[in-house]
């Protein structure tokens, strides 16, 4: 897998421990989870045995894996990259064991995703050490998407698109929200993800609420519906992207909406380029929402980063000062939700590039009418 091959997951390593060093740590504990597979490729299962990646800021990485996973680590690219493996037996002592591992450390930095019953377990087993968030340090790495990620990112966007293309399939006036995502779970997989991660079909009303996902609820002639649907891919990198479809004629409001909000989406797009903040991203779009009285009813951020999670680093809203770079990667998906009658959103992946933007999703942004 090209996102995941061993030169660019060396490097990572690399530019952890550098990192780990620079924020004043002794340590990174990593457990399963999208930093693990960001750092090591290595896709484990979230078990309550403890598996934890050790990133020293002076020395080399290991990893402790419970001894009946040594196999699964070693058939990992935790065996190309010759990670040391500290096995413990399954009646050991996990924590005292990791702890044994950096008897020196002061200052360690616990994975965002770790489990809390491990995160207290660890400080039992070091109470000496201080521990903190290992975001402030892997963000930084993962939000910088190596050409290896955004080509990985790229092939999402290709995949959820060629689900896009289906959709208009899948609506007819009669059937449930739920029946029309099943279908669209399926093209999910079909159309070459490993996992689908969330199906948000929502219809007339219930369009106002921005994560409703599935009902029961029967679709009518003249309802619009907010179809937000993703999965994640053999590579480990996410799709999501959003568009509006109509049952026969819309409402005249639905389409003002509309028309309003393919500008603001379209220009958040075109503004982005290295040097732009995230909450200049932010702003044109709301800026143009707001001149049409529609300020009030955007009532999230703009967008969110994606790459091994669906939502990460960098976000794109007001008060975030962060200077984009290239290769960074996020959502542009500004939306108008009116309580008890519909909402409207439209939202493609993009990446930050040296000199302006690449699109990962390129389906048709207005409004597709289901005659
Ligand atoms: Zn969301
Ligand atoms: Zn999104
Ligand atoms: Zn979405």
């Amino acid at each position: 897998m090209a996102s995941t091959d061993t030169p660019d997951l060396k490097a990572r390593l690399t530019r952890a421990t550098a990192a780990t060093a620079q924020a004043g740590l002794d340590a990174l504990l990593v457990s399963p989870g999208p930093d693990l597979r960001y750092l090591t490729g290595y896709d484990a299962i979230p078990l309550e045995r403890l598996t934890c990646l050790v990133v020293p800021a002076r020395g080399e990485p290991c990893i402790v894996v419970p001894e009946l996973e040594v196999p699964a680590a070693e058939a990992s690219s935790v065996g190309d990259l010759s990670i040391r493996i500290e096995s413990w037996p399954e009646t050991a002592d996990p924590y005292a064991l990791t702890a044994s591992l950096i008897p020196e450390a002061r200052q360690v930095a616990v994975d965002d995703h770790m489990w809390a019953a491990k995160v207290l377990a660890l400080r039992d087993a070091m109470p000496q050490a201080h521990q903190r968030a290992a975001g402030e340090v892997i963000q930084g790495l993962r939000m910088r998407k190596s050409a290896a990620e955004i080509e990985a990112l790229v092939r999402a966007g290709e995949a959820i698109d060629a689900v896009h293309a289906q959709v208009a399939g899948f609506l007819r006036p009669g059937r449930t929200e739920r029946e029309v995502g099943a279908d669209i779970a399926d093209a999910i997989l079909a159309a070459g993800h490993a996992t689908v991660d969330f199906v948000i079909v929502a219809s007339g009303p219930n369009g106002a609420s921005p994560h409703h996902e599935l009902s029961d609820r029967v679709l009518r002639s003249g309802d619009t519906v907010v179809v937000d649907i993703g999965g994640t891919m053999p590579s480990g990198y996410c799709s999501d992207s959003t568009r509006m479809y109509a049952l026969g004629e819309p409402s005249a409001q639905a389409v003002a909406d509309m028309e309003v909000l393919e500008h603001a989406q379209a220009a958040a797009v075109e503004a982005v380029r290295p040097g732009m903040t995230c909450e200049a991203i932010d702003a044109v779009a709301r800026e143009i929402l707001a001149e049409a009285d529609l300020g009030e009813l955007f009532i999230h951020r703009t967008g969110h980063g994606i790459g091994l999670e669906t939502h990460e680093e960098p976000y794109i809203v007001a008060g975030n000062q962060r200077i984009l770079e290239p290769g960074m990667a996020f959502s542009i998906e500004p939306g108008v939700y009116r309580a008890g009658s519909h909402g409207a959103r439209i939202e493609d992946i993009v990446v930050c590039t040296e000199d302006g933007v690449l699109r990962c999703n390129n389906r048709p942004h207005e409004l597709v009418i289901v005659a």
